[in-house]
């Protein structure tokens, strides 16, 4: 029986294990790769790595530190999550159970993808899925945003503050009828596309050109310096649906120290309620999870 078990093992995951393992909690990482999402990173011609706030640093420092400590991590997915008593079973992909008195949830989210032709090819060079992370570098450039929700208004409005032009494709009635919406209509440098598709993705060595399908079947290229995918983010929560409360979106529910609704069960980064999908915010999430965690498990110990 472990004190508590940290399934994830990006930002989040990797900064709550280690300080679970600095409180000497008998601690075990599940997760099915170490940095998770950190892993990705956009290149751009014109882009230098420092230029982007990545908060590698720490996460490398603690990713390196659970490389060596083998014993603290388990690499497999979970399944799912059990209550049995005060304790929980963690219920592992290749059929195994594990228990701790206490569990925190740091498995982050999945981009939904655009599925056409040249997607894959051109993942992170030039195509990418976080204009939070990256807006900022795309001063007087021409940018087209692929999605039909809050998340692609966001990205659209974020990015019009500064690029040359940002075609949307896309967009639906609905979601341009909301303040953010009515502000890209009147932007001058935005040109909304509304009932066109992006059919396909083409360049060299990065993402140059979106093959896009007018409303009426006719299919035209149009050129950009960054085509950004900003569709709905899945939520990594199946494993606690049930046990926990989840948001609307699927998402954790947690209050400000990462506790859920079940008590013993904390969770951290992306696939909380929290604000903003960003590395630093993972990591400090992760430490709030495991110290209250630590709290939790104070009287046990
Ligand atoms: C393309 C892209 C670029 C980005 N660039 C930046 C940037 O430059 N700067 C920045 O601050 N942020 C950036 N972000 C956001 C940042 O990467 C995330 O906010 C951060 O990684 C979230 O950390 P996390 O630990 O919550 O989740 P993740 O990093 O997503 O890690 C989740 C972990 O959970 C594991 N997992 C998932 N499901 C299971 C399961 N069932 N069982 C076991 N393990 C599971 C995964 O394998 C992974 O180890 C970027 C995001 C994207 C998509």
């Amino acid at each position: 029986m472990y004190d508590l078990i940290v399934i994830g093992g990006g930002p989040a995951g990797l900064t709550a294990t280690i300080y679970a393992l600095r409180k000497r909690l008998n601690v075990l990482m599940v997760a099915k790769d170490l940095g998770g999402k950190t892993q990705w990173r956009l290149a751009l011609p014109w882009i230098e790595d420092y230029q982007v706030i990545r908060g590698l640093e720490i996460v490398n420092k603690f990713k390196g530190e659970l490389e060596y400590l083998d014993f603290a991590r388990h690499m497999e997915g979970v399944e799912k999550v059990e209550k049995e008593g005060n304790n929980f079973v963690v219920l592992t992909q290749g059929g195994g159970e594990l228990r701790a008195k206490a569990v925190i949830v740091a498995t982050g989210t999945k981009q939904t993808r655009l599925k056409v032709p040249g997607e894959k090819e051109f993942m992170m060079k030039g195509l990418c899925y976080s204009a939070l992370s990256y807006a900022p570098l795309f001063i007087d450039r021409t940018t087209l945003v692929v999605g039909d929700g809050d998340l692609a208004l966001r990205s659209a409005a974020e990015l019009a503050t500064i690029a040359q032009r940002v075609y949307m494709v896309k967009a639906t009635d609905k979601a341009l009828d909301t303040p953010l919406g009515h502000k890209l209509q009147s932007s001058e440098n935005v040109t909304i596309l509304k009932g066109h598709e992006v059919v396909e993705v083409k360049g060299d060595q990065f993402a140059r050109t979106a093959v896009v399908k007018e409303p009426g079947g006719t299919v035209k290229e149009m050129d950009a310096d960054a085509i950004f995918i900003e569709m709905a983010l899945n939520p990594n929560s199946q494993m606690v649906a049930g046990l926990v409360d989840l948001d609307e979106e699927g998402r954790i529910k947690v209050d400000i120290a990462g506790h859920t609704s079940m008590p013993g069960i904390f969770a951290a980064g992306d696939v909380t309620s929290g604000f903003a999908e960003q590395v630093l915010i993972a990591v400090g999430e992760g430490a709030k999870a495991a110290l209250s965690a630590y709290e939790y498990l104070l009287p046990q110990l």
